[in-house]
């Protein structure tokens, strides 16, 4: 059994243009010790899945229609309030992208990792204080100490994230959800944060769901990808397979924007068009605008998520061998 496993997920928001579906049919699993990469750019749907399993889903206007989000076989959609305010931090905890908004301002960074201690395990202000020191080392901060004093704006932005890590794993979750976690960062600051989650990850033995626009987060990080678009998930596979075959013209859109290895490749491309608002989306598929492939079955048909001979893609045209 998956440590967590979310089934056919469905999310509906209330809004001016009338009710929009932000997730549909979302299916995604990950086992303990192993890395799922979430990728897809902004607007996909991947913070809404992540926020859906944290059970922090504003509602109204959002609503869970339909589907399961399963923790260890347990149901969290029909779980209470308070039976997620337990779990929460616990057993699932989640690294945002921005430390700025995540950390009080008015409070050190250590009194705020042993609040978050205090808040699931019955131990003395002083012990949790001792322990959110240790964190802090572990999480590789210098003078861990004197670091523990200072307020979230004395400290850089890699270390600001380090203590946003610090924090998430203070009780030791079963499952860490990094959203965009390095998106603020430099590049080398970047890598250090992913070899750190990689060591948390082997010491704690936690499940990641590592939430990215970034292909290249994916290729260091993750053992298997769900790639997502308009609120579905599009292509899934061992990370490995989505990187050498992707299948999905947008897995291969994504792929093709990573910079080339080695190379003096500084310059950023992206996906010509953009994804289109919920309210828009129509019958078919809602990449058709900026596919290359689409012809008129696109058009009226959503594909299927199906395996048609390497890994799990939904578009007509890999089932009709056209790519
Ligand atoms: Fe392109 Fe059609 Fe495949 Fe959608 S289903 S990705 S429009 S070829």
């Amino acid at each position: 059994m998956a440590l967590l496993e979310i089934e056919n997920l469905n999310v509906t928001f209330n809004t001016r243009h009338g009710k929009v579906t932000a997730l549909d049919s979302v299916s995604m699993h990950v086992n303990a010790g192993e890395t799922l990469g979430v990728v897809g750019e902004s607007g996909c749907g991947k913070s809404i899945t992540a926020l859906s399993v944290m059970g922090l889903i504003p509602m109204p206007p959002g609503r869970i229609a339909g589907g399961e989000i399963r923790l260890n076989g347990e149901n969290l959609v029909t779980a209470s309030d308070a039976r997620m305010r337990q779990l929460r931090g616990a057993e699932v905890a989640m690294i945002f992208q921005e430390p700025m908004t995540s950390l009080n301002p008015v409070f050190t960074v250590g009194d705020q990792i042993a609040e978050a201690i205090m808040l699931h395990q019955n131990v003395s202000a002083d012990r949790a204080f001792k322990d959110a020191v240790a964190l802090l080392d572990r999480v590789g901060i210098p003078s861990p100490d004197s670091r523990a004093r200072n307020y979230p704006h004395q400290l850089s932005g890699g270390m600001r994230q380090r203590v946003m890590i610090a924090m998430a794993v203070s009780c030791r979750p079963k499952v860490l959800i990094a959203d965009e976690p390095t998106t603020a960062l430099d590049v080398t600051v970047q890598a250090q944060i992913f070899d750190l989650l990689n060591e948390i990850q082997r010491d704690f033995g936690a499940a990641i769901i590592m939430i990215t626009h970034d292909m290249g987060a994916i290729s260091e990080m993750a053992d298997r990808v769900a790639v997502m678009y308009a609120g579905r998930v599009i292509e899934e596979a061992r990370a490995d397979d989505v990187l050498d075959t992707p299948q999905h013209p947008y897995a291969r859109g994504l792929i093709s924007c990573i910079p080339a290895l080695g190379k003096d490749d500084t310059e950023l491309r992206e996906i010509p068009g953009v994804v289109p608002p919920l309210h828009m989306l129509g019958a078919g598929c809602a990449f058709a605008d900026r596919c290359d492939y689409a012809q008129e079955r696109c058009r009226r048909e959503k594909p299927a998520l199906v395996n048609h001979g390497h890994h799990p893609a939904a578009c007509h045209a890999v089932e009709e061998g056209r790519i």
